[in-house]
C-alpha cells in the first residue's frame, strides 16, 4: 500500500480530457508567450485575489524579484522576511542586490511576528515580505498597522484563495499588500504542468512597470526604458492553470476536509500538536504541518511504512551557508530553529481517500504507541 506525500497523476486523471484539450487549443494557434491565454487567467487571478491587477512572469521567484525591482529597492537597502520559509524569499531579497533582515515567526503559525519584524527594522528598511507560510495568511493586516510607511511584498505562493478576517472585513491572499505574489509550481494548490508565476497589485503605476519589468523592461519592441527581465508566463502553462482554477475552491476545500479528519485523528496524542489555525484564518492547506517529538524517528517510521512525509524546512535561512556572510549565528532566531527541529508534513492533497488517510493516522499512532 503506501501513501505519496503528493499525487499529482490522481488530481491529473480528474481533468485530463479539459486541460488536454485547452492546451491543444495553444498548440494549434503556435503562439506560445504571453497573449490571450496569459490575459484571461491575468484577470480570473485578479478576481480571485480581489486585486485591480494581474501580471503573469515566470515563475515565483521572479515575481518577488520584479517585486522588489518595481519598488526601486536595490543595493544598499535591508528588507525584513522570516527565517522560516522556502528560500526563494530571501534569495530574491539578494538577487536584487538588497540585504535580507532576518525576523523571528510566531511559534503558533509559524508565520512572521509583526512584533519581532517591527523591531528589525532600521533605516535602511525599504520593504517587508511577509509569508503565508503552508497555506495560511500571515497577518498582513497588523504588519502594515504597525509599519504603515513601508510597502508589504505579501509571499503568496502556498496561499493563493485563502483568506483572513480583518475587522469586518475578509482578505485574500495577495490584496492587503503592496504587492502579492503567486507561484504555479506544480506542487502548489494551483499547480501548472510546469514553472509559472503571478503578481497582483492594487496600483495602477506598479502594474505598469510590473509588465515593462518581465518584457526586459521595454512595452514597445526594441526600446527599453530600463533593464528588465525575461520573465513571461507562457501560454501553455495560463491555458493549463485557467483550466484547473474552477477547480480551486474544491480543491482546497477537499484539504480543509483531511486536515480537520487529521486533526481529530491526533487529538488525544500528546507528542503530536497539530497545525494552528488563527481564529478568522482559512488556510488552503498546501502542507499539512505538525509539531512532532522524536520526529525524525517518526519520519523513518513513516518511510518504511510507505508514508510520504517532508521537513519543510529543515535549516533556517539564517543558518544557511549561502548567508553566513550575514552575520547571524545559532539561536538568533530560537522560534525558527525550534520549528526546524519539530515539523514534520503528511500527505493532505485533495484526492486522499479515508482510507489513505487512516492509513497515515495509524502508522503515525503506531509509532507513538497509541
Ligand atoms: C514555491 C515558493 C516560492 C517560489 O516559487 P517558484 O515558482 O518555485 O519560483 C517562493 N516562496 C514560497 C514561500 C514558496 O513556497
Amino acid at each position: 500500500m503506501g501513501v505519496a506525500l503528493l499525487d499529482l497523476r490522481a488530481q491529473h486523471a480528474t481533468i485530463r480530457d479539459d486541460v488536454v484539450a485547452a492546451m491543444m487549443r495553444v498548440v494549434d494557434d503556435q503562439a506560445f508567450i504571453l497573449g490571450e491565454p496569459v490575459e484571461r487567467l491575468e484577470r480570473a487571478v485578479a478576481e480571485l485575489s480581489n486585486a485591480r491587477f494581474a501580471i503573469g512572469c515566470a515563475n515565483g521567484t521572479d515575481a518577488l524579484l520584479l517585486a522588489l525591482r518595481a519598488l526601486d529597492i536595490g543595493v544598499g537597502d535591508e528588507v525584513v522576511t522570516t527565517p522560516f520559509t522556502f528560500f526563494a524569499t530571501a534569495g530574491a531579497i539578494h538577487n536584487a542586490g538588497a540585504r535580507p533582515v532576518f525576523a523571528d515567526i510566531d511559534p503558533e503559525t509559524f508565520n512572521l511576528s509583526p512584533q519581532a519584524a517591527t523591531a528589525a527594522v532600521t533605516s535602511r528598511t525599504r520593504a517587508v515580505i511577509p509569508v503565508d507560510l503552508f497555506g495560511q495568511l500571515a497577518p498582513v493586516d497588523a504588519i502594515a498597522a504597525a509599519l504603515p510607511a513601508l510597502p508589504l511584498i505579501e509571499d503568496a505562493a502556498q496561499s493563493i484563495g485563502a483568506t483572513r478576517c480583518v475587522g469586518e472585513r475578509t482578505i485574500r491572499a495577495g490584496e492587503a499588500a503592496t504587492i502579492g505574489t503567486f507561484s504555479f509550481f506544480p506542487s502548489k494548490n494551483l499547480g501548472g504542468y510546469g514553472d509559472g508565476g503571478m503578481i497582483v497589485t492594487q496600483d495602477e503605476t506598479l502594474a505598469t512597470r510590473l509588465r515593462r519589468l518581465r518584457v526586459h523592461g521595454g512595452m514597445k519592441t526594441y526600446h527599453h526604458d530600463e533593464v528588465g527581465f525575461n520573465s513571461r508566463l507562457d501560454a501553455l502553462q495560463a491555458a493549463v492553470l485557467h483550466a484547473k482554477l474552477p477547480h480551486l475552491e474544491s480543491w482546497s476545500e477537499a484539504r480543509r476536509r483531511n486536515a480537520a479528519y487529521y486533526d481529530a485523528a491526533f487529538a488525544d496524542l500528546p507528542d503530536i500538536q497539530t497545525p494552528r489555525i488563527e481564529p478568522g484564518n482559512v488556510s488552503i492547506y498546501n502542507q499539512y504541518t505538525l509539531r512532532a517529538a522524536r520526529r525524525d524517528d517518526l519520519q523513518a517510521h513513516l518511510k518504511v511504512k510507505g508514508i510520504g512525509s517532508s521537513v519543510y524546512y529543515p535549516l533556517p535561512l539564517h543558518l544557511q551557508p549561502c548567508f553566513a556572510y550575514l552575520g547571524y549565528s545559532d539561536g538568533a532566531f530560537p522560534e525558527s530553529e525550534k520549528a526546524a527541529t519539530e515539523v514534520l508534513s503528511l500527505p493532505i492533497y485533495p484526492e486522499l481517500a479515508t482510507g489513505q488517510l487512516d492509513e497515515v493516522i495509524g502508522v503515525v499512532r503506531e509509532f507513538y504507541g497509541r
